[in-house]
């Protein structure tokens, strides 16, 4: 199946590892695959993958420079991995336009939720203002974390991202439970894009915080047919505890138009890398 996936996380070994131990010991969540980043990528190629679009988060300051490193490389050795890179809020702002020359990075990771800053604090503010004046794109958690649940990531925190700027902005896991948000957001901005991953799951996991199930799943087809230009497919592989294609076969099958489900698969993501990658 032809498709772009827009939300993985291809990692270095040590990270990866470690990522993993956080998520067991701190979410009880167990991640079973075991491939390393290379055998992930050649798994998603081989089942379809045109272009990858590569997320790396900095849980400490410390970690920006060794995973711009890391994507600059895989940068170099793919010519279809486009790479999200890793900032924290605690790193010097004004390093950043430095930081993506350097690394190549086409775009920034940001997820508030692990690196707990609120997306309208002064902090996130000084980060969105220097994205606009590079005009680089971001991809940024929203949506549930079982960590913290909504504290850092309701939808309504991010309102001064989506409504005082106009680079590109692609909300991950599209505000999950909070669609009616969503909804504002994208009739009101033309810059704010989302991508499926985790929605696309169709599971309800129970959060320690909220003391309730959540709900990952998709919103209704009325809604995705309606808003099918402003969203991109992405799965969240290698760090799933699910059948990592599921995503891929849940909206294979939803009962909305082959051209919304090619929009949202390709379409979208290859336009997304046209005008926002490939021409800034
Ligand atoms: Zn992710």
């Amino acid at each position: 199946m032809r498709f772009v996936d827009a939300h993985v996380h291809l990692l270095p070994g040590k990270f990866m590892d470690r990522m993993k131990v956080w998520i067991r010991k701190r979410l009880g969540v167990e991640i079973p695959i075991k491939m390393n980043a290379e055998e992930v990528y050649t798994a998603l190629k081989g089942k379809g993958a045109r272009f990858i679009f590569n997320l790396t988060h900095s849980i400490e300051p410390g970690h920006t420079f060794e995973l711009n490193k890391w994507q600059k490389t895989l940068k170099e050795e793919h010519a279809d991995i486009y790479t999200f890179g890793a900032f924290h809020p605690l790193n010097e702002v004004k390093d950043l336009p430095g930081i993506f020359e350097k690394y190549r990075l086409d775009g920034l990771k940001l997820h508030p939720g692990v690196q707990r800053f609120y997306p309208n604090s002064n902090g996130a503010i000084r980060i969105y203002s220097v994205l606009e004046k590079i005009n680089k794109p971001l991809i940024v958690h929203t949506g549930h974390f079982l960590d913290n649940g909504y504290k850092y990531t309701h939808p309504k925190l991010y309102k001064q991202l989506i409504m005082d700027f106009t680079f590109p902005v692609i909300l991950a896991h599209m505000c999950y439970e909070y669609f009616d948000y969503l909804e504002k957001y994208l009739d009101q901005r033309s810059n704010v894009y989302v991508d499926c991953s985790l929605v696309m799951i169709k599971k309800e996991i129970y959060s320690e915080v909220l003391r309730r199930n959540v709900k990952y799943y998709p919103p209704t087809n009325d809604f995705l047919e309606r808003y099918s230009d402003k969203i991109l497919y992405g799965s969240e592989i290698p760090i799933v505890a699910w059948d990592p294609y599921s995503p891929l076969k849940n909206l294979s099958k939803l009962e909305i138009s082959e051209k919304a489900k090619n929009k949202i698969l390709f379409r979208n993501a290859e336009k997304f890398i046209k005008h926002f990658i490939k021409a800034s």
